[in-house]
């Protein structure tokens, strides 16, 4: 089975007077951004893991009764973005093993707990009842579903998430004690991977060597809350302490917090991340993304300058860059393209034609802004071209004179397998098609992409901290034989 792409968001807390469920739909909330498929919530007490997930946004899925229903003190919860295929219900997070105890009443033939599902936990010495969620995507499972298979444990409908939970609880029941178990099976996650664990009585987080995925830790009210994304602080009142290390196992408990370096850490964070998903008010390695994107606008003004009347961004992610670009140049600026906030998926769904009319419902251009003018039109990336191509004809229709596509990040040449939905190499535009052959198809008056050396530039972090396989083709994590998929010209 091939994995699932997925692009998602994880959350955490553990602390014993905090109202762990509330907090965590609060931080998915502010998260929402890194996926709206699915949205779920785990809690423990020590005697009960409940968990309730399904399809849809955070707000479609929970209320504030379903919300005070939680009970405990240590929480994760996850939103998940997928490809369409993959698009169901037993693929949303968190995902619960049950433990042995709880194995009489939770049968191995419906592995995949429904909507909501409670299980009560052993007194006795723990037994692997787990919950665990997961941002990340491993491209091989090979040395999983072995390790699976040779305890009888059939594979044949899970996704690389489920297999994880699967073999740590099966090291569990084993007799193996938490830390142990996913140490056991840590060397046979081949990808990425920023999880969180929760056991009866402690929250884990661990995340692969070249940490490609982000993940941070902060403090609230004497306990802790770890996020995908620094973002999810804020609105909870939470306090940024630290990232987690790549190749780190955190432990959070009763004793407080332990740590531990599992893998030698080779840190190499998705340069996407500052491209596209994380939201600007984010930090990542430090930096501020809303600062490395409007850095990006900068740098571009220096590789291509234009005389034009007007600079206008696409909605949201380019909003920074287009600032960066007009101000270095001293052009005019303004919100040219009206996004309409509730639309998503436009990006995945499977169909071309849905989804170039999907295009039209999400973004919508304001004639007087643009009317008879030289417009520059920026976006932060360009993947299938079917979006751009939109764009550039929306806004002659709407009366541009001229339209200038630029482009704040370089040409996304390759596949993403460490987490990213985007399409097979063969549907990446930059991948079949020249510069000019782009700009024909997108219809522009020029078209221009940052140049690879002017994003790293951007970032003001060397180019060695960064996995940027979308643009150069270099998978830091072997990616076996999914490397078949690929072809560099
Ligand atoms: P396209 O029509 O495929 O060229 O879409 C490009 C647009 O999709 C850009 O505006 C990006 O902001 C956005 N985008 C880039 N990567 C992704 C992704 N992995 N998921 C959803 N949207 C994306």
């Amino acid at each position: 089975m091939q994995p699932l792409g997925e692009k998602c968001a994880v959350f955490g807390v553990y602390g014993k007077d905090l109202e762990v469920a509330r907090l965590s739909f609060f931080g998915l909330f502010a998260l929402q951004h890194r996926g709206q498929e699915s949205a779920g919530i785990a809690t423990t007490n020590g005697k009960t893991m409940t968990v309730h997930k399904g399809m849809g946004l955070v707000s479609q899925v929970f209320n504030d009764e379903l919300i005070g229903s939680f009970k405990g003190h240590i929480a994760v919860a996850h939103n998940r973005y997928s490809t369409a295929g993959g698009s169901k219900v037993k693929h949303a997070q968190p995902m619960l093993a049950a433990g042995a105890s709880a194995l009489k009443t939770v049968s191995y033939e419906d592995p995949h707990p429904s909507l909501n599902d409670s299980v009560s936990l052993s007194s006795g010495p723990d037994d692997g009842a787990i919950a665990l969620v997961h941002n990340g995507n491993l491209p091989t499972t090979a040395a999983l579903e072995q390790f699976l298979r040779e305890r009888s444990i059939d594979t044949a409908e899970f996704s690389d998430s489920r297999m994880i939970v699967e073999a740590i609880a099966a090291r569990m029941r084993e007799g193996v004690e938490l830390t142990t178990a996913i140490k056991d099976v840590y060397p046979l996650l081949q990808g990425a991977f920023s999880l969180l664990i929760m056991s009866r009585d402690s929250l884990v987080a661990v995340r692969d060597h070249c940490g490609i995925r982000p993940l941070s830790l902060a403090r609230l009210n004497g306990g802790w809350v770890i996020a995908s994304e620094t973002c999810a602080f804020a609105p909870i009142g939470a306090e940024y302490e630290r990232d987690i290390a790549p190749g780190e196992l955190l432990v959070i408990d009763e004793k407080g917090l332990h740590s531990e370096q599992v893998a030698e850490p080779n840190p190499k964070l998705d340069i996407f991340e500052f491209v596209y998903f994380a939201r600007p008010d984010s930090r990542l390695l430090g930096k501020s993304v809303y600062e490395v994107r409007r850095n990006f606008g900068v740098q571009l003004a220096k590789e291509y300058p234009l005389e034009a009347d007007v600079v206008i961004p696409v909605p949201e992610t380019a909003i920074a860059s287009a600032v960066g670009y007009a101000e270095t140049l001293g052009l005019r600026f303004e919100m040219g393209l009206t996004k309409n906030r509730y639309i998503h998926r436009t990006f995945i769904t499977p169909d071309q034609h849905v989804r170039e009319q999907g295009v039209k419902a999400k973004l919508t251009p304001i004639p007087e802004v643009v009317q008879g003018k030289r417009v520059v039109v920026f976006d932060d990336s360009i993947v299938r071209g079917t979006t751009s191509r939109q764009i550039v004809k929306m806004l002659f229709e709407a009366g541009a004179k001229e339209v200038h596509f630029l482009v704040a990040s370089p040409p996304v040449k390759f596949p993403d397998f460490y987490g990213i939905d985007t399409p097979q190499q063969k549907d990446l535009i930059a991948a079949t098609k020249s510069v000019p052959e782009m700009q024909e198809y997108l219809g522009a008056t020029s078209l221009r992409f940052l140049s690879y050396e002017g994003m790293i530039a951007a970032t003001g972090l060397p180019e060695n901290q960064f996995c940027t396989s979308c643009f150069s083709g270099v998978y830091p994590i072997d990616i076996k034989e999914r490397a078949q998929e690929i072809t560099f010209r």
